[in-house]
């Protein structure tokens, strides 16, 4: 094995046949067939076969298929063949949806797959990580998360958390990337750098020495090959529910039983009923249903711009009450412009030609990150973008300039400094260190200031407040300062470098706030979604941007993260009910706000984008990290990303959750009333001195069609005309809330009572139909119930019919089969079903019709009672 960390760079470099350039791009290809994906190997999906089996494996389908078997032995064949095919298109169905479920989650994991920054053929290029090969030469960057594992070659202040790797919270210091003795353990050795750690801080690159399966990581990840299994809260609080609602089920199948036993019905055909019985009305399938519905809702939320990494993010969505948004990029457009400099005393918006003015736009053309390629397009960090186009703009020549000031070293920007320092070889004079930052962090580390005449004490008062009326504009301001080493600074340290500074000027930069925010702001109030402002940028800039997007009126204050630290716990847990904007807060007050809004009971969505949101985007009950600037940490750390950056997206995405979620309810509603109908039919009919109604054969495959079917088709639904209209509903409420438990148990009990009356009617008058009767009566009437569930506010004629196709399909569809399964004489036998006559048809279509008008009286009723309840004078 060999022991990377022990040789020299050029070493490493001609043993892997690659150099400071990078590989070529048909070497990198050929490379890629002989080592394979840079990726762990995933345990396969299961296949159809085992999934079908794994439907089999319940209890009650097992007994099932028993008392089949025997009651064909013993009596009728065609039944237990039925009962087969019944129970084996239902296992089908399971096994499609759980297929289907599975594949939508792995295509939703390799959407959000990691990319790399590196070069080939001498070109910076962003690849797919898997795409890695060794000798791959990959620039690292703080917030980016170690793609392969890399023999560093330059380290700037790189500091990389282990933790991954080696269990070690703290981020460890990569100094130098001098070889280390062969012996040296893994995590002593600070020239290299291990795929899945990330870096915390600093800048760096190195050559990729190991990728996949053959990374150190690699070698310990075999444990982590299994596919996670996902549980959403709501499908924990089903699968609980789903267990006491067994215990009430079979109890009541067990009574059905010995109910006919003692009427003195046949043993066999009473326990293949109530098993049937039990089989159909379980609802075994509904956590199943939750991941489909969540699964398919991120699928189409995808083509929205926002991806979803963790599964119950889609159902938390709808229940929040809190976004606290940044700024940059997500209010704003990101796309920064230099609007107005100061320097030497003048506020302009052009650069003017006197020394100082010079020195301030050299300055801010050499002092960035910023990269222009050979089309002269820029990219980089948008603020450092802007600088650099400033500078063009006022003809600095851009690699001339570099040439004249190569870069020696510098101090990473930090959000928590708010400022960095870049060290320059300036010819005879030494070194030139240019530090630029938030105006208030620079001007207190200045002593002099330049003017035309020369250097002069600072005016801080002076600059200060020109930096606010900048500020005031809506402008982020930085301030720029320089100070001349005649020597390399022996230490290149915030406290050796960044002091006694000479002041050059203020840059003040324009970001509009982007056009579709408004609307979504106003819409987040609607909703009762409280949008927040959080922002590292001055208080100014903050308030002015908010103003323009209502996030505050003129008098709205804004609290900075100097404030927030000072106030104790208690006065800020107040006084955060009424701060929409905060600024100038650093990324560990983010997390405190979070915590503190989770304490009030508020279900909180946090952007982020910088390595240091981590903490803060795990803890929000939805962490939304950046898909453009985020980094790669962040979006770890995210439980959804937006790929467009955009704040509006969040709100379609609280709009689509809130969807998805009643339509889940919906599906919950649907499922218990038509289960409990069957149960109450079965269950009353004997009391009412009727013969049992519905034969196994036809419970089951009400259970597998009509049940089935139109339920799936729920979740195509559209949302509800006032579904932003409205306050959010608590996360984690009960599946019965807001009155759900006794829609189901009314309507299912007003179902069974009139099927019960037609049974009672037709054997009143001697029909031989009876059973067809209540067959497709039932039939029919959970379709017409479907229908009309579709919303729970808006009436069914209001919706009309067409607005939801597929329901409307498999309506037609599912009655389509049942006039089949009466009128088709192949099939009667089969299904024991009789044509019914004219009178019996139209008591059959009837009774749909009178759930229908039930339902439509029972939401005008709750309408009336919600006005009523309203405080007076309050509009719907
Ligand atoms: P928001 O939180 O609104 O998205 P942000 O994340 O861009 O803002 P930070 O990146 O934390 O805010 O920046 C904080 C402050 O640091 C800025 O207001 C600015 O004064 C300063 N700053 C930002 N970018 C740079 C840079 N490239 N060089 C020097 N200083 C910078």
């Amino acid at each position: 094995m060999t022991h990377w960390h022990s040789q020299t760079c050029t070493e490493t470099l001609a043993a892997l046949e690659s150099s400071d350039s990078g590989l070529s791009n048909e070497q990198a290809d050929y490379r890629r067939k002989q080592y394979g994906a840079n990726a762990f190997t995933e345990a396969p999906l299961r296949p159809w076969w085992r999934l079908l089996l794994k439907q089999f494996a319940d209890f009650m389908i097992l007994l099932l298929l028993v008392a089949a078997i025997i009651s064909g032995i013993v009596g009728d064949l065609v039944d237990t063949l039925v009962i087969g095919v019944l129970v084996l298109l239902n296992a089908t169905m399971g096994m499609i949806q759980e297929y289907r479920a599975e594949r939508a989650m792995r295509a939703l994991k390799s959407i959000s797959a990691p990319t790399a920054l590196v070069l080939r053929n001498g070109q910076q290029q962003e690849i797919a990580a898997v795409d890695l090969v060794p000798g791959d030469i990959v620039l690292l960057d703080a917030g980016c998360i170690v793609p392969a594992d890399l023999r560093l070659m330059q380290s700037i202040a790189l500091r990389i958390n282990e933790a991954a790797l080696t269990g070690e919270s703290l981020p460890v210091d990569k100094p130098d990337v001098a070889p280390v003795p062969a012996d040296t353990p893994l995590a002593e050795r600070h020239n290299m750098a291990y795929k899945g750690t990330f870096v915390g801080y600093g800048r760096g690159r190195g050559v990729v020495i190991a990728t996949g399966m053959q990374t150190e990581f690699g070698r310990i990840a075999t444990l982590l090959q299994q596919t996670e299994i996902v549980v959403t809260p709501l499908q924990r609080r089903l699968t609980v529910f789903g267990q006491r609602l067994a215990i009430i089920v079979l109890a009541i199948c067990l009574v059905v039983f010995l109910q006919g036993w003692l009427r003195g019905e046949s043993l066999l055909p009473m326990f293949l009923t109530a098993l049937s019985l039990a089989v159909a009305a379980l609802p075994e399938a509904l956590p199943a249903v939750v991941t489909i519905s969540l699964a398919l809702g991120a699928r189409k939320m995808v083509a929205q711009n926002a991806l979803i990494r963790r599964l119950p993010a889609v159902e938390t969505l709808g229940s929040v009450t809190y976004i606290c948004s940044d700024k940059t990029g997500t209010l704003t457009e990101n796309r920064m412009r230099v609007e107005a400099y100061y320097c030497d005393g003048e506020l302009d918006k052009a650069p003017r030609q006197t020394a100082p003015w010079r020195e301030l736009l050299r300055a801010i053309g050499v002092s960035h990150d910023a990269r222009s390629n050979h089309a002269g397009e820029l990219s980089g960090d948008p603020t450092e973008v802007a600088l650099l186009a400033a500078a063009l703009d006022a003809g600095l020549e851009y690699p001339a300039l570099n040439a004249e000031l190569p870069r020696a070293d510098e101090i990473p920007f930090d959000s928590n400094r708010k400022r960095m320092t870049t060290l320059h070889e300036d010819g005879e004079r030494g070194f030139l260190a240019i530090t630029k930052g938030a105006p208030e962090v620079i001007i207190s580390l200045c002593n002099h200031m330049l003017v035309n005449d020369g250097t002069v004490t600072i005016n801080r008062e002076l600059i200060s407040d020109m930096a606010d009326r900048m500020a005031a504009d809506g402008m982020r301001v930085l301030a720029v300062a320089i100070r001349h080493w005649p020597r390399h600074p022996p230490h290149m340290s915030a406290e050796h470098v960044e002091c006694n500074l000479t002041f050059l000027g203020l840059v003040g930069l324009l970001d509009p706030p982007r056009a579709e925010v408004l609307e979504a702001v106003r819409m987040c109030k609607q909703a009762g979604i409280v949008p927040v402002m959080i922002t590292g940028d001055h208080p100014r800039t903050a308030q002015a941007i908010a103003r323009r997007l209502e996030l505050i009126d003129d008098g709205g204050e804004v609290m900075t993260g100097q404030q927030l630290a000072e106030l104790p716990d208690a006065d800020l847990q107040r006084r955060i009910r009424d701060v929409r904007v905060f600024a100038r807060v650093s990324p560990e007050q983010k997390l405190k706000l979070v915590t503190l809004l989770q304490e009030r009971g508020e279900c909180v969505a946090m952007t982020g984008d910088g390595v240091n949101d981590a903490p803060a985007l795990r803890k929000a009950d939805i962490g939304v990290a950046m898909g453009i600037t985020g980094t790669d940490v962040a979006k770890e750390a995210g439980a959804m990303i937006l790929m467009d950056d955009n704040f509006a997206t969040v709100v379609r995405s609280v709009r689509e959750g809130r969807r998805i979620y009643d339509n889940l309810r919906r599906f919950i509603r649907y499922v218990l009333t038509t289960n409990s109908a069957e149960i109450w039919i079965i269950f009353l009919a004997p009391f009412a001195g009727l013969p049992i109604p519905l034969l196994p054969i036809q419970i089951l495959w009400i259970n597998l069609v009509t049940d089935g079917l139109p339920g799936l088709a729920l979740a195509a639904e559209p949302a509800e005309s006032n579904v932003m209209h409205r306050a959010p509903y608590p996360p984690g409420e009960s599946i019965l809330a807001r009155g759900l438990g006794i829609k189901i148990l009314w309507t299912g009990l007003f179902m069974a009572g009139l099927i019960l009356a037609a049974q009672a009617w037709a054997l009143s008058i001697d029909s031989g139909h009876w059973r067809t009767l209540v067959f497709t009566t039932l039939c029919f009437s959970q379709l017409a119930y479907v229908l009309a569930i579709r919303s729970e506010h808006q009436s069914l004629f209001a919706l009309g019919l067409w607005s939801n196709r597929p329901l409307l399909a498999t309506v037609v569809f599912t009655v389509g089969l049942q006039f089949a399964l009466i009128y088709l004489p192949v099939l009667q036998p089969i299904f024991k079903t009789t044509p019914l006559p004219r009178a019996e048809l139209a008591v059959a279509l009837a009774i749909p019709l009178l759930v229908i008008v039930a339902v439509e009286i029972e939401k005008k009723i709750l309408q009336i009672r919600s006005v009523a309840k309203l405080p007076r004078g309050a509009a719907r």
